[in-house]
């Protein structure tokens, strides 16, 4: 992938200084053009007669020279155009336009698959703070969402809306309405917000001291233990109020970035008590599809090229293991110490009376009607008394 890009990047690359060495040497050429046009000029209005035959030729000479000029100008333009058109195929050669090779086309074919993909995608749009799209694909597909499964999206966004609108107001509100979840999860958030709103009204100068002082008096004194050397900090920047907090050691403090940081903090915390991961399903799909997409291509060449089609049969397994990067991860994976395979939906793992845990497989080919000798401790047990385990 990353030597497709290249490949286009380099026939880019080339396009672009055809482009701007055509622009140098044409600007170059053009003022030349216009400097003689411009002293023939200049020429003309201190000759007493316009009839003088050296007029005739001059001007006939400057004539062929701007056509010589234009024309050369226009052929240097016309190359470039093999060029730009490399990039075009520079493109079709190095990536992959066709992925239906690995697509399984007959898995959105039934009803539930596609409400499951419509609900995945309606989420993601919520999660991105249009609505609008979202309501147009339920309205669209007939899917069946509750109300109160979008209003936690559409507050978060509108708290969101705000913080990029550098309005405080709404976030300090809503962190206040989950003070005791934040504080059980030793979260930063209401702490950072008001230590924002201190840096906002520093940004005031002299005029603001008195505010700042009420401020973290009626603010600052909850997190006083917590957040001593931050909270002295701030205290400190007060005496460059006067001269400045731009030219004084405490300008780290009006950096932007805090604005981008408080969003992410936001997005972090609210997705926690929402119980949802910061990055919506769809995404981490789509990105761990990106990633598995060039190995699955090359196996299902190999595949078809070595005509053993039926490797990759099973519906729910792919037939190579692909890293698709911790992020992607998001619990374990259980593989049965007796039959020495991965966990699935229809041979799921099962703990034992005793805590052991084997896939419900292996449990079967273990039972003897109702008594099961564990392979491990070795305890005897009914195996109708052992769990399910979901991860
Ligand atoms: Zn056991």
């Amino acid at each position: 992938m990353a030597s497709a890009i290249e490949n286009v990047e380099k026939e880019t690359e080339k396009v672009l200084h055809k482009f701007k060495s055509l622009k140098d040497h044409g600007d170059k050429n053009l003022s030349e053009l216009i400097q003689q046009i411009e002293s023939y000029q200049r020429d003309l209005s201190i000759l007493t007669s316009p009839d003088c035959p050296l007029t005739d030729i001059q001007c006939q000479l400057l004539l062929d020279n701007t056509r010589n000029t234009i024309s050369q100008f226009s052929t240097e333009h016309r190359d470039i155009h093999s060029s730009v058109s490399r990039i075009g195929k520079a493109i079709d050669k190095n990536f992959i336009s066709d992925y239906v090779c690995v697509g399984n086309e007959s898995l959105f074919d039934q009803g539930k698959n596609n409400e499951i993909l419509n609900k995945v995608i309606v989420e993601h749009f919520l999660r991105q703070g249009r609505s609008d799209i979202a309501e147009k694909l339920i309205q669209e597909s007939k899917l069946d969402i509750d109300t109160n499964d979008k209003i936690p999206y559409i507050k978060m966004n509108k708290i969101l809306d705000a913080l990029r609108n550098r309005n405080l107001q709404p976030a300090l509100e809503w962190a206040q309405t989950h003070r005791d979840q934040l504080v059980k999860s030793n979260s930063d958030f209401e702490f950072k917000l008001h230590r924002l709103q201190f840096i906002e009204l520093l940004r005031g100068g002299i005029e603001n001291q008195w505010k700042l002082i009420t401020y973290s008096r009626s603010h600052f004194t909850p997190f006083a233990q917590r957040y001593q050397a931050e909270i002295k900090a701030l205290m400190g920047s007060l005496m460059y109020l006067r001269s400045g907090i731009e030219k004084s050691p405490y300008q780290y403090l009006l950096d932007p970035n805090n604005w981008v940081e408080i969003c992410h903090m936001f997005t972090k915390e609210a997705c926690s008590l929402l119980e949802v991961s910061v990055d919506s399903p769809l995404s981490v799909t789509f990105n761990a599809g990106c990633i598995a997409l060039p190995a699955l291509i090359n196996i299902k060449q190999a595949i078809q090229q070595r005509n053993v089609n039926d490797v990759w049969s099973s519906r729910d397994e792919l037939p190579i293991e692909i890293d698709v990067t911790r992020k992607c991860h998001y619990h374990s994976i259980f593989a049965c110490p007796i039959l020495r395979q991965q966990s699935c939906d229809s041979n799921p793992p099962m703990r034992l009376q005793c805590g052991h845990v084997i896939s419900r497989d292996a449990l079967n080919k273990l039972s003897n009607g109702s008594k099961l000798k564990c392979p491990y401790c070795p305890a005897e047990q009914n195996p109708a008394d052992a769990r399910l385990i979901y991860f």
